[in-house]
C-alpha cells in the first residue's frame, strides 16, 4: 500500500500530549491544528502538521514515490474513537422488552416474565457461533462508519462455559474480518445464570477454575470485566474473580456503581484498568480514584435508553483529577448504540462536559483505559493510523448535530473505511 496523505482538513484534532490518561484541565486540551495534514504509512501515523508543512517537508518530495491523497475537504479530523466498553455478543434485540418498559413494566416484572437479560442469555445458548459472529460484525461496520477504530467487546450473555467460550471465538472471528482493533473482554460474572440460583459459589467456582484458565490459556480474551451490584456479585465475589484473572495474566475492570453505591477501593488495589458506570461512586472515594491508574469509563447512553432521572457526576470526578473516559455500552438491554458521536452529545448536555473533554474522554482516555495509550487515541506519529473525518468545520459540531452520523471516511490501521462499503 502507498503512504497516504491526508490533506485540507480545517482543524486537525491531535490529542498529543502526555503520554498518561487526561485528567483535570489537561482534559480540554485537544492540540488543534489549523489547516493540518497526516501522513500515514504502514498502518501507521508516520508525520503531523499544516498542509504548508505537508508541501515543504516530509518524505514526499524527496522519495518521489506515489502517494495516495485524501482530500478531507475542510472537514474535521480526529483520532478514531475508542468505544472501551460494548457488549456485541448477542443474538437479538430485546424489542418486547422496550414496548414493556415504555408501557411503564419494571425492571422486576420484565425479568418475572422472561424478559431481560435471561432473554438474551437463552438467545446466546441456543445461536450458532457463526450467527453471533455476523451480529458483531455488523455492529463493527456500524462503528468504524461513526468513526470507532478500537472496539472493547465483552461476552457475558452465554454464562456457561460453551457459551462464553462460543461468544469469545465469535468475537474473535469478527475482528478477524474488521481493520479496526478489538480488544475482547470475558465477562462470564456479568449475573448469576437462573441454572446456579441458589448454588452461586459453584457458578464463582466455575468462573475462577474453569473459564479463566480456558479463556488465558487459548488468548480468548485481555480482560476479566465483573458486575458489582447488589444483583449481579459483591464486592468480596469480585476481588476473588480479579485475583484469578490476575494469576492467569489478564487484565481486570469492573462495571460499579450503575445503580446502587459500591466502594471502588476494595478493587483499585488490583489496578484495573477501568471501573464502569460510576453513577453512584462517593466522594471519599474521588481522590483515591485520582491517584490510581484506573480510569472511570462513563457510559451516558445508559442512563439515557433507561430514562435514568440522573447521570454520572462526570464534573465532580474531572475535578477531582480522575482520568475519564466515554463508551457507548453497546447491548441489548440498555444501551443499544453504537454512535460515539451521541455518547459525545450526551456527555455535553446532560453531563456538563465540554466538547473538548469529551472528545479526549472518547480518544485517547479511552485507550488508556484499554491500555493501549501508546498505540491509540491520539494523532502523533508512531502510532497507529486511526483517524476519523468528519464533514464539519469545527470540533464542536460533532457534539452539538445530535443523533447524526457526521463521519464520512474513517483510517483503521491505515485501511480506508467509507459509508458505502
Ligand atoms: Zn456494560
Amino acid at each position: 500500500m502507498p503512504p497516504l496523505l491526508l490533506t485540507n482538513i480545517s482543524q486537525l484534532v491531535t490529542l498529543r500530549g502526555p503520554a498518561a490518561p487526561r485528567r483535570g484541565r489537561e482534559l480540554g486540551e485537544i492540540a488543534i491544528i489549523q489547516d493540518g495534514a497526516v501522513l500515514c504509512s504502514g498502518g501507521k501515523i508516520v508525520s503531523v502538521g499544516t498542509r504548508r508543512e505537508s508541501a515543504r517537508d516530509w518524505f514526499l518530495k524527496s522519495a518521489k514515490r506515489k502517494v495516495d491523497e485524501i482530500d478531507c475537504r475542510g472537514g474535521v479530523v480526529l483520532p478514531g474513537f475508542v468505544d472501551s466498553h460494548t457488549h456485541p455478543a448477542f443474538a437479538a434485540p430485546r424489542l418486547v422488552d422496550f414496548e414493556k418498559r415504555i408501557a411503564g413494566a419494571t425492571y422486576e416484572e420484565i425479568a418475572r416474565e422472561g424478559g431481560g437479560i435471561r432473554s438474551s442469555i437463552d438467545g446466546v445458548r441456543n445461536a450458532s457461533r457463526a450467527s453471533l459472529a455476523t451480529n458483531i460484525s455488523q455492529a463493527l461496520a456500524e462503528m468504524a462508519t461513526q468513526g470507532t477504530t478500537t472496539v472493547e467487546a465483552k461476552s457475558g450473555y452465554g454464562l456457561n462455559m460453551e457459551a462464553e467460550v462460543k461468544s469469545l471465538e465469535a468475537i474473535r472471528a469478527a475482528a478477524q474480518r474488521w481493520p479496526g482493533t478489538v480488544v475482547a473482554t470475558l465477562l462470564g460474572a456479568h449475573v448469576v445464570p437462573p441454572e446456579f440460583q441458589s448454588r452461586r459459589k459453584q457458578y464463582l467456582r466455575l468462573i475462577c477454575d474453569e473459564m479463566i484458565p480456558a479463556v488465558s490459556r487459548r488468548k480468548l480474551a485481555r480482560f476479566v470485566d465483573v458486575f458489582v451490584e447488589q444483583l449481579a456479585f459483591n464486592s468480596d465475589e469480585a476481588r476473588k474473580v480479579f485475583a484469578t484473572a490476575r494469576k492467569h495474566g489478564l487484565g481486570t475492570r469492573a462495571h460499579i456503581c450503575q445503580l446502587t453505591p459500591a466502594m471502588v477501593k476494595p478493587l483499585l488495589e488490583f489496578q484495573p484498568a477501568s471501573l464502569d458506570h460510576m453513577d453512584y461512586v462517593s466522594d471519599e472515594e474521588l481522590p483515591l480514584l485520582a491517584e490510581s491508574e484506573t480510569v472511570a469509563t462513563l457510559v451516558p447512553g445508559a442512563n439515557y435508553f433507561l430514562a435514568a432521572n440522573r447521570y454520572p457526576a462526570a464534573r465532580k470526578l474531572i475535578d477531582a483529577g480522575v482520568a475519564v473516559a466515554l463508551a457507548t455500552d453497546y447491548n441489548p438491554g440498555t444501551s443499544p448504540t453504537t454512535n460515539m458521536q451521541f455518547v459525545l452529545s450526551l456527555a455535553c448536555t446532560q453531563m456538563k462536559m465540554s466538547p473538548a473533554e469529551a472528545i479526549s474522554a472518547a480518544t485517547i482516555n479511552g485507550a488508556h483505559a484499554l491500555r493501549l495509550g501508546d498505540r491509540k487515541g491520539s494523532i502523533e506519529p508512531g502510532k497507529d493510523a486511526d483517524v476519523a473525518v468528519f464533514g464539519v468545520r469545527d470540533y464542536r459540531e460533532i457534539a452539538y448535530w445530535a443523533g447524526s452520523n457526521l463521519c464520512g471516511l474513517t483510517l483503521l490501521q491505515g485501511n480506508v473505511w467509507t459509508a458505502d462499503l
